[in-house]
């Protein structure tokens, strides 16, 4: 069947409450080529619909599953084979946006929700907002202390060396030496990295706050060895 643009609702979960948001993907054509749809809840998140000039459509929000953000694209004027299409989260397998008709998004919605409820009561929680309150006090334990698990390690050894290098090349790295005399080693310890002078004997340790949080370390412009 073919979905007739200005009636196609889009909806998807909210990552902070759980709730389906509706709105019309069809508004575009009114409002040029971005749209947001937002919850009404408290933390208020947002779908991003952008339409590109050939008339395909991304939508991008956070997933209420895996946290992580994802985009899916379509096609308003596609021939679909169902009143609705539904789109997944590839880390959970489930769907979280619905493309389509109001009424077939409800009814396929209602059925992914029991699954999603299944999942989550084997997990030890009564509903999809209980689910994602406990999240959300994880994450912000998590912001609380260094976030290594974001990064592998040789991601982090390469923003370490890359913020490193270019604090040398700026001569931001103090020690006794004169220009050109210096030679640094670097040795990353559970206590943080080991910064030593080879020629002056010099030494520093950047702790491990500053280290494996690459927001801090891109933040820093000068290191002096003691
Ligand atoms: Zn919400
Ligand atoms: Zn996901
Ligand atoms: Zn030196």
């Amino acid at each position: 069947m073919k979905i007739k643009s200005l009636n196609t609702t889009v909806a998807y979960r909210c990552p902070e409450c759980g709730d389906l948001v509706f709105g019309k993907a069809g508004l575009f054509t009114l409002s040029g080529d971005m749209l947001k749809l937002k919850c009404g809840c408290e933390h208020g998140s947002e779908l991003v619909l952008k339409r590109d000039r050939s008339g395909l459509t991304e939508a991008q929000a956070l997933c209420p599953l895996c946290g992580e953000k994802h985009a899916w694209s379509f096609r308003e004027d596609a021939e679909f084979s169902s009143p609705a299409i539904s789109c997944s989260c590839p880390v959970s397998n489930m769907n979280v946006l619905y493309v389509g008709e109001q009424d077939a998004i409800s009814e396929i919605a209602e059925t992914d929700g029991r699954m999603m409820m299944e999942v989550l009561e084997e997990n030890g929680f009564a509903t999809l907002a209980e689910f994602l309150a406990a999240r959300r006090v994880q994450r912000e334990n998590a912001a609380k202390r260094p976030d290594t698990g974001k990064y592998s390690p040789e991601e982090l050894a390469s923003m370490i060396s890359s913020v490193l290098s270019e604090l040398q090349e700026d001569g931001m790295i103090l020690c006794d030496c004169d220009e050109g005399e210096q030679e640094l080693t670097l040795s990353l310890e559970n206590d943080g990295l080991h910064i030593d002078c080879l020629s002056c004997g010099r030494h520093t340790v950047l702790p491990p706050e500053t280290v494996f949080n690459p927001d801090v370390l891109a933040r820093l412009d000068k290191i002096e060895l003691n």
